[in-house]
C-alpha cells in the first residue's frame, strides 16, 4: 500500500500550474476590485527558478508571457529554446548580478530588477550600448537592512537613482524589494512605495506567493509568484538574494 503523508511536498507530476495560475488570476482581481485598483494594474511574474521547461510549458501555452529567474546561468540553459518556440516572452532577472554576467544578462533578459550599486549600473550601461539593447532596470532595495541581502539600503536609494539618472543616462523604471522573511511585509511594501513616489518612479515590484495579495493592495504594479504556481522548489532551490 502507497502511504503518501499529507505533509509531503508535491512533485512537479502532481502540480497543476496552469489552474494554480488561473486561480491567482481569479484571486488577484478579487484583490485589485476590493482596493479600488483597475483590474490589469498588477502584472503576475512567474518565478520559474528550479523547474525545467516541461513543467513551465502549460503556463506558456495558456498565454503567459512574463517570467523570472533569479540566476543568469540557469536562465540561459532554459530559456533560449523556449523563445524560439514562444513570440513576446518577457525575461525578468530577479535575482543579484554580478558583474562578470552582466555581458550575458543583458543579451538574455528584457528587465533587470536588481540594479543595487554603482559598479552594475556602470557594467549594465556599457553592455548595452554595446549590444544595442535597452532594457527595462529596476533598482533593488534592501528594505530591511538585512546584511545578507542583495539591494541598496533606502538611506542610499535617492542619491543612487539620482546617480543612476544623472552619471549613467539610466532610466529607472522600477523598484523592487524582498521583505525580511520573519516580518510583516507591509511596511517593507510601504516604504518601497513612498521611496517610489518621492523619485517620480512608478514600477514597484513587490510581494511573492505569500504575501502578493497585500502587495497588490499596497500599489504594486508586479508580483513574482513562484510556488504559488509551479509549486515548492525541492533541493535546487537557493536562498533569495
Ligand atoms: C524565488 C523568488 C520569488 C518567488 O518566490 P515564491 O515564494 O516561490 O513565490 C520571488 N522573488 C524573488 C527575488 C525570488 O528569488
Amino acid at each position: 500500500m502507497l502511504i503518501v503523508k499529507a505533509t509531503q511536498p508535491l512533485n512537479d507530476n502532481q502540480i497543476d500550474p496552469a489552474a494554480n495560475l488561473r486561480a491567482l488570476r481569479e484571486e488577484l482581481k478579487g484583490a485589485l476590485a476590493e482596493a479600488g485598483r483597475k483590474a490589469g494594474a498588477v502584472e503576475i511574474t512567474a518565478v520559474t527558478k528550479t523547474h525545467d521547461a516541461d513543467h513551465i510549458l502549460p503556463v506558456l501555452e495558456m498565454g503567459h508571457r512574463v517570467f523570472g529567474e533569479n540566476r543568469v546561468q540557469e536562465a540561459q540553459a532554459k530559456w533560449p529554446a523556449l523563445r524560439e518556440k514562444f513570440d513576446h516572452l518577457e525575461l525578468r532577472l530577479i535575482g543579484p548580478l554580478q558583474s562578470n554576467k552582466a555581458k550575458e544578462a543583458v543579451a538574455l533578459f528584457d528587465v533587470i530588477e536588481t540594479v543595487d550599486r554603482p559598479k552594475i549600473a556602470r557594467v549594465l550601461t556599457e553592455e548595452m550600448q554595446a549590444q544595442g539593447r535597452s532594457l527595462d532596470l529596476f533598482v533593488q532595495v534592501n528594505t530591511g537592512e538585512e546584511p545578507q541581502k542583495a539591494g541598496i539600503a533606502p538611506a542610499d536609494t535617492d542619491a543612487f537613482i539620482a546617480q543612476c539618472r544623472e552619471e549613467f543616462n539610466l532610466e529607472i523604471k522600477g523598484l523592487m524589494c524582498i521583505p525580511p522573511a520573519a516580518e510583516d511585509p507591509a511596511p517593507h511594501f510601504a516604504l518601497l512605495a513612498k521611496i517610489a513616489a518621492r523619485n517620480n518612479i512608478s514600477a514597484l515590484s513587490m510581494g511573492m506567493s505569500a504575501d502578493y495579495l497585500k502587495a497588490a493592495q499596497l500599489g504594486a504594479t508586479h508580483i513574482r509568484v513562484g510556488s504559488g504556481i509551479f509549486g515548492a522548489r525541492g533541493e535546487r532551490s537557493h536562498a533569495v538574494g
